[in-house]
């Protein structure tokens, strides 16, 4: 009895540690795959990490790329395109100083000439022109009413177009840089000294060349009518006192050539307004030095090739009025005067106004 009471007791227990074994094996296998899977904390530690990380490798790439991305191959070698000591563009030193100019503005009143109204300004009547070039192609604007601006000293006020160097300007103007720098309200600001395009600059003690000018038109008066300050007698005296003819007047020369020593005095044939005291271009190339005088007539007459003019556009001339020298500048083969009379705009014969006997030289 003992002994069957002890085999049945054996059998239990074996088969009781059979079974603890198998649920042990069992259980084993069936949690070995539960310890890999994270648990909820973990998840939630991995989320974070996929939420930071690339924050993190974010701020290392900008430090980081730059090398790598600087190297490129180049004829399969690799080139390191290092730019860390190139300038740091800063956009600071790329904005230049617009021009702060603030002129005078002055408003023409009836019978002012350009030499009057640059007078009251102590400017000569040439930075008038300087300071509204128009007036070059537009003489007939100043009339009353019209609105010129006053540089506050000798100069031409330019615009700057694009391309332009402040060499180019100085050049075209024969300035020199300095000078158009030194004027405070141009702004040039070293080290640049940067020209804006489409603003204006003022060049100081530059002159434009030209300066057309005609008498104001009557306000209100019968369309392009002018009203001159002074009308001519319609008879001419001579402008020299030479009568040695170089050239007649014949169809391929409007006028008549007068030798003489260079510096002789040219007087005005007529009264007169002077419209033009400049060296010539233009239609006018060859003539040099020329001054016109407008008789407000519809007679004008030029004198070409002077070594000095003496008179101003605007101004009034009476006739036998000293108004400049002889000269042999333009297209000239030596000292003389040549003189032309046109009446509305057709080149006449002077010498079938002036008179006189002449002699062949
Ligand atoms: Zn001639």
């Amino acid at each position: 009895m003992d002994e069957q009471n002890n085999f049945g007791f054996r059998t239990i227990l074996y088969w009781l540690l059979g079974v603890v074994a198998i649920g042990a094996f069992i259980w084993q296998v069936a949690s070995s795959p539960e310890v890999s899977e994270p648990s909820l904390a973990q998840e939630e530690s991995l989320s974070i990490q996929l939420v930071e990380e690339p924050v993190v490798e974010t701020s290392e790439e900008i430090v980081e790329r730059p090398s790598e991305a600087n190297v490129t191959l180049f004829n399969n070698l690799p080139t390191i395109n290092e730019d860390s000591l190139a300038l740091n563009p800063n956009p600071r030193t790329y904005q230049a100083k617009l021009p702060n100019h603030n002129f005078l503005t002055h408003t023409v009143e009836r019978g002012e000439t350009p030499n009057i109204i640059a007078d009251q300004y102590n400017i000569t009547s040439e930075t008038l022109l300087g300071g509204n070039p128009w007036l070059n192609q537009e003489s007939n604007a100043l009339q009353s009413g019209a609105e010129l601006v006053i540089l506050p000293v000798d100069g031409v006020l330019h615009e700057v177009q694009p391309g332009e160097t402040l060499e180019s300007i100085a050049e075209d103007y024969d300035v020199t840089i300095d000078e158009i720098v030194a004027y405070a309200s141009n702004n040039l600001e070293p080290p640049f000294f940067r020209l804006v395009p489409e603003t204006e600059i003022l060049i100081p003690g530059a002159t434009v060349g030209q300066f057309y000018w005609t008498a104001p038109k009557t306000v209100g008066g019968g369309g392009g009518s002018q009203q001159w300050q002074i009308v001519g007698t319609g008879f001419f005296t001579w402008p020299i006192t030479s009568r040695c003819m170089t050239q007649y007047y014949w169809y391929g020369h409007p006028g008549i050539d007068v030798g003489l020593p260079e510096g002789s005095s040219v007087l005005a044939a007529d009264h007169g307004t002077i419209t033009y005291a400049s060296w010539a271009s233009g239609s006018y190339y060859d003539y040099g030095n020329l001054i016109v005088i407008n008789h407000g007539n519809g007679f004008e007459t030029l004198y070409a090739h002077l070594s000095s003019i003496n008179v101003f556009p605007g101004q009034i001339v009476r006739q036998g009025d000293f108004i400049g020298l002889t000269g042999n500048t333009g297209r000239s083969s030596g000292p003389h005067l040549h003189f032309e009379i046109r009446l509305n705009d057709f080149r006449d014969d002077p010498l079938f106004y002036l008179g006189g006997p002449v002699q062949n030289c």
